[in-house]
C-alpha cells in the first residue's frame, strides 16, 4: 500500500514529484525474494529490487564481511600506489572470472561511472595508439547506459536526452537490432573514426530486448574487422542475471571492455567497474608516464569490496548461475501464459531471469497510464514488477522458486485483468 501523504523532501529519480509527493511506497525491510513496506506487509521482489537484488535480500553473511572490513579499516582510496587488501582480491577475482585472459579491473561506484570510465578510456586509448581523431562512440538506439555525462551522451532512449543543452559530441546511434546499420555507420564516419561501439547484451531499461540470434556475434565480428573496441555494458546482465559472470560469455563473446555493476555485489553496497582486455590496458601498463587521468574517491572502497566477495562467494557456493539457467524456462513459461491476455501485445524474455509483457497499443491508447496503473494493481496483490516504457518487467532475485515465479505470473494476469 502506498503511504499517507506526508511531506518528503527526497527528490526521486525519473520520478513526477507533483504526483510522487502525494503518495510513496515505503519499503523497510526485505528478506530472500521478500520485501516488507512500513504496515509490515509483503510483497514477492519479482524486479530483485533495481535488477541487482541477484543473492536475494537479508544475507547476513555480507553484512557480517562488511562488517568485519569495517572494524579492519572502514576507508581508504585507491589512487596513484594506494591499495588495499579486499580491492586487490576482488580486482584478482574479477580478471580470473572474465572472458578475456589478463583483464584489468578499473572500480567505480556504479554501472553509470562505468560507462563513463570505459568511454573515457576508449578514446585515451586510440590517443595512447596515436590515432587520437578515433573518438567517436557507436551505441544502440534504445540503449540505456545511466545518467551521467557519457551514459546520457550516448543513451538511445530519446526522453532522457531532452533539455539538457549540448551533451557530449562525437557520438551517434545505431538501430538495435540491426547489425548492418552498424556496418553503414563505420563506414559513412571512416572506421579510423570509430573509437568504440556500446552495447548492452540484452536491452534492459530501453524495454528488454534480448537479442536477435547472431546479432551480438555480428556486431563483434564488424568490430574486430575495423579494430574497433567492442564496449559491452553488462551492467543488468551480468552476475547470473543470463546465466554466466559476465554475460557475454552466453554468446562467446569477449569484449575488449566490459562495464558492470549491480549484481556484482548485488546491491548491498554501490560498486561498478570496468573489465579492461590486455589489448587495451596495454599503453598504459607497459609504458612509463601515461597514467589514465579518471577516477573518484570511492574507487576500490574495501568495505564495498568485501561486501563484492561475499556476494561472489554466495553466487558460486549456491551454484546459482546454473540455477538461473534452469528457472529461464519456468520465468519465460509463466510470462507466455499471458500472451493470450486481451490488454497484452507480446512477451518478450526467455534470456535468463528477464522479462517482459508489453501492453496492447488499443490499452494504451485508451489510458496512456495503463502501464503505472498496471504496475501498481499488482503491487496491491503483493507482487512488484517494473513499468519501462510500455511493458511491465521482471528480473527476480535467482534465489527465487518455480512457485514463486507462478505467484508472479498469477498476480500479473489479476492486475491485467483490472484494465479491463
Ligand atoms: N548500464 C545499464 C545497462 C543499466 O541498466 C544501468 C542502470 N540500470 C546503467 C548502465 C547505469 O547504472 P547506475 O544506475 O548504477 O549508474
Amino acid at each position: 500500500m502506498s503511504t499517507a501523504p506526508r511531506d518528503t523532501a527526497l527528490w526521486h529519480p525519473f520520478a513526477d514529484m507533483f504526483q510522487v509527493k502525494k503518495s510513496q511506497f515505503c519499503v523497510s525491510k526485505a528478506d530472500g525474494v521478500w520485501i516488507y513496506d512500513q504496515e509490515g506487509r509483503r510483497y514477492l521482489d519479482g524486479t530483485a529490487s533495481l535488477w541487482y537484488a541477484n543473492v536475494g535480500h537479508g544475507r547476513t553473511e555480507i553484512v557480517e564481511a562488511a562488517a568485519a572490513q569495517m572494524r579492519e579499516l572502514e576507508s581508504y582510496f585507491v589512487f596513484n600506489d594506494f591499495t588495499n587488501p579486499p580491492a586487490e582480491a576482488l580486482a584478482d577475482r574479477l580478471s580470473q572470472l572474465a572472458p578475456m585472459d589478463g583483464a584489468k579491473i578499473f572500480l567505480t561506484t556504479g554501472g553509470g561511472e562505468s560507462i563513463d570510465t570505459a568511454a573515457k578510456l576508449a578514446r585515451q586509448y586510440w590517443a595512447q595508439r596515436g590515432q587520437p581523431q578515433r573518438t567517436h562512440i557507436l551505441s544502440r538506439g534504445n540503449a540505456y547506459h545511466g545518467t551521467n555525462g557519457m551514459g546520457t551522451s550516448i543513451g538511445g532512449i530519446e526522453v532522457n536526452q531532452a533539455g539538457f543543452g549540448q551533451l557530449v559530441p562525437e557520438v551517434g546511434r545505431v538501430a538495435h537490432d540491426d547489425a548492418e546499420g552498424l556496418r553503414e555507420a563505420i563506414d559513412r564516419l571512416g572506421a579510423d573514426r570509430v573509437a568504440a561501439f556500446f552495447a548492452e547484451p540484452v536491452m534492459g531499461a530501453g524495454g528488454l530486448y534480448p537479442p536477435e540470434p547472431g546479432y551480438l556475434e555480428a556486431v563483434a565480428k564488424i568490430c574486430a574487422e575495423h579494430d574497433i573496441l567492442f564496449v559491452a555494458d553488462a551492467v543488468i546482465c551480468g552476475f547470473g542475471r543470463v546465466g554466466t559472470w559476465f554475460g557475454v560469455e552466453r554468446w562467446g563473446l569477449q569484449p575488449d571492455m566490459i562495464t558492470f555493476a549491480k549484481g556484482v555485489t548485488s546491491g548491498y553496497l554501490p560498486l561498478g567497474g570496468v573489465v579492461v582486455a590486455e589489448r587495451v590496458a596495454e599503453p598504459f601498463w607497459n609504458h612509463p608516464g601515461r597514467p589514465f587521468r579518471h577516477g573518484a574517491t570511492y574507487s576500490g572502497h574495501p568495505t564495498v569490496a568485501a561486501a563484492a566477495l561475499a556476494n561472489l562467494d554466495i553466487l558460486e557456493r549456491e551454484k546459482l548461475l546454473p540455477r538461473a539457467d534452469e528457472l529461464e524456462r519456468p520465468l519465460h513459461d509463466a510470462l507466455q501464459q499471458l500472451a493470450d491476455h486481451p490488454a497484452v501485445a507480446e512477451v518478450r524474455g526467455g534470456t535468463g531471469l528477464l522479462g517482459a509483457v508489453e501492453l496492447a497499443p488499443e490499452v494504451l491508447a485508451a489510458d496512456p497510464g495503463a502501464v503505472g496503473r498496471a504496475q501498481t494493481a499488482i503491487r496491491d496483490l503483493g507482487v512488484i514488477v517494473r513499468p519501462l516504457g510500455k511493458a511491465l518487467a521482471v528480473s527476480p532475485p535467482l534465489i527465487i522458486s518455480e512457485s514463486e515465479i507462478d505467484l508472479i505470473g498469477k498476480a500479473m494476469r489479476e492486475g491485467l485483468d483490472s484494465l479491463a
